[in-house]
């Protein structure tokens, strides 16, 4: 995107949902596809669970569902393939042999372009907090050495009743932060937790970092799209100027 008029989207955005102005305080970000370069990893560690217990599934299956709770997938994957609900023990289970192989993988990397895109919140003085469907320890327990001084405060799957699409995960979010929507911005990159933010009425920028095409997080309500996160990163100073400084 070419130097968005961030003053003309702002505008529509506070016309639309009838805030005054925009004044972040915090900044809401996923993590998965993100803030590390996770989502391949995820993909495969899904489809090798799969594979072993006869499930049918595509890798593209899980970048549809990125953001649901793992619990959430597991009963899409469990009525799709068996035609029934997935139990307790099913959802226990599965997820323990996708979460095993998922560490089994080597590590991921960090999503170029966020660091800088995290530090410049923290610079403009917002709280960052970090809002996720997984529930994986092994990307949580690495935040803090990855963005340090960031993300004191989460909200992970263990906190919600109601997952991404829907908005609680957002919700919870500003709690924490003592935020209202007008005061927060989301950051995401897969059409259900765009979904979730925007129904959250926050200002919700969706970035391109998968194979999910702008044109999918624009129909999920994306506030603004960006190509990648680089690009994201590079734009922020801007739109965050324009709307602290107004
Ligand atoms: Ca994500």
């Amino acid at each position: 995107m070419n130097s968005p008029h961030w003053k003309q989207i702002i505008d529509s955005f506070c016309h639309s949902k009838g805030y005054s102005r925009l004044e972040p305080r915090a900044a809401l970000f996923d993590m998965d596809g993100t803030l590390y370069d996770s989502m391949p990893g995820h993909a495969r560690a899904w489809m090798d669970m799969c594979r072993g217990e006869g499930i049918e599934a595509t890798p593209d299956d899980f970048f549809m569902a990125e953001g649901r709770t793992g619990a959430d997938t597991i009963e899409m994957l469990m009525q799709r393939s068996f035609g029934r609900s997935a139990t307790a023990a099913d959802v226990e289970r599965l997820y323990a042999i996708k979460s095993a192989n998922f560490r089994a993988q080597p590590p991921v990397g960090v999503m170029p372009g966020a660091q800088s895109a995290v530090g410049h919140c923290l610079q403009r003085g917002l709280a960052t907090v970090l809002v996720t469907g997984s529930g994986q320890t092994s990307l949580i327990d690495r935040l803090a050495a990855d963005y340090p001084g960031a993300f004191a405060m989460k909200v992970s799957s263990r906190d919600v009743r109601h997952g991404k699409p829907r908005p609680e995960p957002y919700l919870r979010a500003m709690q924490l932060a003592q935020v209202q929507p007008w005061q927060a911005i989301v950051v995401e990159n897969a059409p259900l937790g765009v979904r979730s933010g925007a129904a959250a009425g926050v200002f919700t920028v969706g970035v391109v970092t998968g194979p999910m095409p702008a044109q999918v997080l624009a129909d999920a309500g994306a506030t603004v799209v960006f190509g990648s996160m680089p690009e994201f990163s590079e734009a922020l100073p801007e739109m965050l100027s324009a709307m602290l400084d107004s």
